[in-house]
C-alpha cells in the first residue's frame, strides 16, 4: 500500500488541488435544497431545449428524424408543465438556474451541425447530439427521482418519474432511427 502511493508521488511533480472547495453562501445544507436546486437546473434545461430542437428540426433531411423531434419538442414542452407542477407538489416557487452541461451540449449541437453538410452525415450528427442530451436528461430525472422518493415527496416522484420514461423513450426512439441514417451516412462521400 505504501509502496503504490510512493510510487504515485515519485511519478508526479505536480500538487493536485487536496482542500474541499469552499462552498457559496447560498449552498444546500440537506438534500432537499440539493433537490430544488437541481429542479431548477433542469427546469432551465428544457426551457433552453424548447429553443434548441427547432434549430435541429430545420437542419434535418430525414422525415423520421423530423417527426420525432417534433413530437419530442411537444413533450419537452409538457415536461416544463410537468415540473411547474413539481415546485407545487413541493411547495417550492417555480425558479429557473441556468444549466452549465445544457448549455455546453446545446453548443456541441450547433457546432455538428455547422461542421456538417445538409443530408444524412448531419443527420446522424444531430441524432449524436439529440442522444447526449437525452442520456443527461435520463441521468437527472433519474436522480430527481431517487431524491423525491427519499424526500417522502411522492406526488413529485410520480411526475418525475413520467418524464424520465419519456426520457428514455425519445432515445430509444433516436437510436432506432439512427441504424438505418448510420448506414446512409457511412455510404456517403
Ligand atoms: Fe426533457
Ligand atoms: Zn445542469
Ligand atoms: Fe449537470
Ligand atoms: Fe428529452
Amino acid at each position: 500500500m505504501e509502496k503504490t502511493s510512493k510510487s504515485v508521488k515519485s511519478g508526479t511533480d505536480k500538487k493536485v488541488a487536496a482542500k474541499p472547495v469552499k462552498p457559496n453562501s447560498d449552498a444546500a445544507q440537506g438534500l432537499r435544497e440539493l433537490f430544488v436546486d437541481s429542479l431548477k437546473d433542469i427546469y432551465w434545461a428544457e426551457k433552453a431545449l424548447t429553443k434548441a430542437i427547432p434549430k435541429m428540426i430545420k437542419n434535418t433531411t430525414s422525415e423520421e428524424l423530423i417527426e420525432a423531434l417534433t413530437m419530442h419538442l411537444e413533450e419537452t414542452k409538457q415536461q416544463i408543465e410537468r415540473l411547474e407542477e413539481v415546485f407545487a407538489a413541493v411547495g417550492e416557487k417555480v425558479q429557473a438556474k441556468k444549466c452549465d452541461a445544457m448549455e455546453g451540449l446545446l453548443k456541441e449541437a450547433e457546432d455538428i451541425i455547422e461542421s456538417t453538410v445538409i443530408g444524412v452525415v448531419r443527420d446522424a450528427g444531430i441524432i449524436a447530439a439529440a442522444q447526449k442530451v437525452e442520456h443527461y436528461e435520463i441521468a437527472t430525472y433519474g436522480t430527481l427521482c431517487s431524491f423525491a422518493k427519499i424526500l417522502g415527496e411522492e406526488e413529485a416522484a410520480s411526475l418525475l418519474e413520467e418524464t424520465l420514461d419519456e426520457e428514455k423513450a425519445a432515445d430509444i426512439t433516436l437510436s432506432e432511427i439512427s441504424n438505418s441514417i448510420n448506414i446512409d451516412a457511412a455510404e456517403e462521400a
